[in-house]
């Protein structure tokens, strides 16, 4: 099922195109990573789809055929950092979450205990540190059980504990088979949270897709050795190669899954085969997001 269609989404402000054209698709039960560097267009999307700022084109539908408040009851989004109150005991301030979003406060106790802050529902706000404040965040989002979660960043400024937190909360939610939508401009995150990727930049989508075969894409090894044609039979006749490919004196290989270059020049050398070249080559969208990420330093 399709929970999320846009079309030639498109956003301007003044002479900067925030969004350019977006489509893409989200599926039921996708954790869905938009990956883009600082001002690649990530939160001006959401924002368009929460219907918190208009878009100048395009269109996009929820759930087959819902905008606007009908389908936002059914997604819980996290864009903005939320305002909890410090003084109030977790308890208290999801009861006043609740209120807002007219959930019967027996939801509660499911959510907390969901987030793993049971044991401090009855403590301040203000006590919690920085990874259980954004757990909570996250609790306050699955309140009324929506389907969908829709989160902005949802890891930056906390520890590296923190982060290892809600990143292990997410694909616990995941795993019950929610959909989520999630902008990042941690190549490592989306990596490690989402099935599937849509790469922006400058409000352009540079690619999308299973997030397996875009980011884990192969590395290719180009070998060439000093008799190209006892090389080309060992690589031939080697079990730790998944395909070789000839092109003039060099050798395009793929390794088999975890096997190493050093392994092959291992191999090689026992058979009295010296390399004279070994070249790993990242495939092209690698090359983009290592671009992306160095954009952020
Ligand atoms: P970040 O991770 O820094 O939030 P982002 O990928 O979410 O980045 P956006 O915040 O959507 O990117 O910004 C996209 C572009 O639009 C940027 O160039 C930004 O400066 C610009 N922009 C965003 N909001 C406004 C605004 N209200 N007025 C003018 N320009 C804006």
């Amino acid at each position: 099922m399709t929970i999320l269609e846009t079309e030639g989404l498109d956003k301007s402000y003044g002479l900067v195109h925030a969004v350019n054209q977006l489509s893409l698709r989200v599926e039921a039960g996708q954790v869905y990573g938009i990956l883009g560097a600082n001002g690649s267009g990530k939160t001006t999307t959401l924002s368009m789809l929460m219907g918190i700022i208009r878009p100048d084109g395009g269109t996009f539908r929820w759930f087959g055929n819902l905008t606007g408040p009908a389908a936002n009851r059914r997604i819980g989004a996290l864009i903005e950092t939320p305002n909890f109150y410090p003084y109030l005991t977790l308890e208290q301030n999801l009861k006043i979450v609740c209120r807002i979003k007219g959930v019967d406060e027996k939801d509660i106790q499911r959510v907390i205990k969901l987030v793993g802050l049971y044991d401090r529902w009855r403590s301040r706000f203000q006590t919690l540190s920085l990874g259980m404040k954004q757990r909570l965040a996250l609790g306050s989002l699955l309140l009324g059980d929506p389907d969908v979660l829709v989160l902005d960043e949802v890891t930056n400024g906390l520890d590296p504990e923190g982060i290892a937190e809600v990143r292990s909360l997410i694909r616990q939610v995941a795993s019950t088979g929610k959909t989520i939508i999630l902008a990042s401009h941690i190549l490592d995150e989306v990596e490690k949270v989402c099935s599937h990727v849509v790469i922006l930049k400058k409000g352009n989508k540079l690619a999308g897709g299973a997030v397996d075969s875009l980011i884990k894409g192969k590395e290719v090894i180009t070998l060439s050795g000093s008799d190209a044609e006892q090389l080309g039979d060992a690589l031939t006749a080697s079990d730790l190669l998944e395909s070789v490919v000839r092109s003039g004196d060099d050798f395009n290989v793929i390794l088999r899954p975890g096997i190493m270059a050093a392994d092959i020049s291992r191999d090689l050398m026992g058979k009295g085969i010296v390399l004279t070249k070994i070249e790993i080559h990242k495939n092209s969208l690698e090359e983009q997001f290592l671009e992306l990420v160095k954009q952020d330093i």
